[in-house]
């Protein structure tokens, strides 16, 4: 079976345009609206010549009601199902309540995590990342999904965790 890796995270980080990195395509839909991506999109993805599926999620929120307690919902369903979750965070932002409370989440799963720090455009972002040790899920993973700066090495990453 070819390996899942989920992509999840709290609404506008960038986990579509991360996506779209990944598998080398504009397929996921980027917005600057938050949660565009309802449900779970899986996408066939390679890398170094080895293939996997990597899944868009819709923003994750905790205590979430109506529309958007279906897309977390939806969310959580891709990470029970994946091999490897990359958990993506918005390192211009720093870390949330939100991300902390999707940490809780993730530790629940028990599923090995990736903490990608995206928006990390620059040098100076990509220093201040490292205040995202905080979150106590490791070394984070500053890229930007952008303009695809790391996203090689991120990559190389994920296949050593698959
Ligand atoms: P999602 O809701 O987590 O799927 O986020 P999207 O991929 O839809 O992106 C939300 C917004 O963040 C869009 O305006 C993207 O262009 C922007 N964005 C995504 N990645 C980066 C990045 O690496 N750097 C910057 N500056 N903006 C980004
Ligand atoms: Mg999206």
């Amino acid at each position: 079976p070819v390996p899942v890796v989920a992509v999840v995270g709290r609404p506008n980080v960038g986990k579509s345009t991360l996506v779209n990195r990944i598998i080398g395509r504009r397929q996921a839909v980027v917005e600057d609206i938050p949660g565009v991506t309802r449900d779970r999109v899986p996408y066939d993805a390679q890398w170094s010549g080895r293939a996997f599926t990597v899944v868009d999620t819709g923003g994750w929120e905790p205590d979430a009601k109506d529309r958007a307690a279906a897309i977390a919902a939806q969310a959580e369903i891709a990470v029970a199902t994946a091999d490897v979750v990359l958990f993506v965070v918005d390192a211009m932002v720093g870390s949330t309540d939100v991300d902390e409370a999707a940490v809780k989440m993730l530790r629940r799963s028990a599923k090995p995590v990736i903490l990608v720090a995206n928006k990390a455009d620059n040098a100076t972002i990509e220093m201040e990342s490292t205040s995202l040790w905080s979150l106590g899920l490791g070394e984070p993973f500053p890229i930007s999904a952008l303009h695809g700066r790391g996203s090689g090495d991120l990559l190389d990453k994920i296949l050593q965790a698959l």
